[in-house]
């Protein structure tokens, strides 16, 4: 059983997100997508509403579970037996953060980080730009996952 965990502050979750978790379940047979509490960013949208936007997107989907987790991101990958840390990269910014946090995960722990690269046409969606245009009255319905529009 190949499980990978997927984490993230999705503050909201985008279609950026929904196209990685769409790939990777081609890859994982569970994909446990885990919101992370204890970081000293400052959210948009409390975490009650991040889990009801992730769970309303993925309910349909079996091999898929939403939850939250605090500390390590690794001690939690170990607690739920996830072999696997799933992260999407959409520009060198991004290769170049996560590059260090998976060399450091595994020198730690031995869990290797799978990244998958964005889709062309989803790379300029992140959940800093939705929240920019949600906060102005824009349109975010082609940003987001249908399911949550109605909910923001
Ligand atoms: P974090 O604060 O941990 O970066 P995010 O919710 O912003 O949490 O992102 C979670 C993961 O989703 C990250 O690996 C990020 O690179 C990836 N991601 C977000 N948007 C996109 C996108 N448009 N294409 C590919 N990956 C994305």
């Amino acid at each position: 059983m190949k499980r990978a965990l997927f984490p993230g502050s999705f503050d909201p979750v985008t279609l950026g997100h929904v196209d990685i978790i769409h790939r990777a379940l081609d890859l994982f047979d569970e994909i446990v997508i885990a919101v992370g509490t204890n970081t000293d960013k400052n959210y948009m949208f409390p975490l009650e509403k991040r889990l009801a936007f992730l769970e309303a997107t993925f309910s349909p989907y079996k091999k898929i579970k939403v939850t939250t987790y605090s500390g390590l991101t690794i001690n939690y990958a170990k607690e739920i037996e996830a072999d696997f840390i799933l992260r999407g990269l959409r520009n060198p910014a991004d290769f170049e953060f996560e590059k260090a946090i998976a060399q450091t995960n595994r020198k730690l722990s031995g869990i290797e980080t799978v990244f998958l690269l964005t889709s062309s046409g989803k790379s300029y969606i992140s959940s800093s730009i939705v929240r920019d245009v949600y906060r102005h009255g824009g349109d975010i319905s082609v940003l987001v996952p249908e399911e949550i529009v109605g909910m923001l």
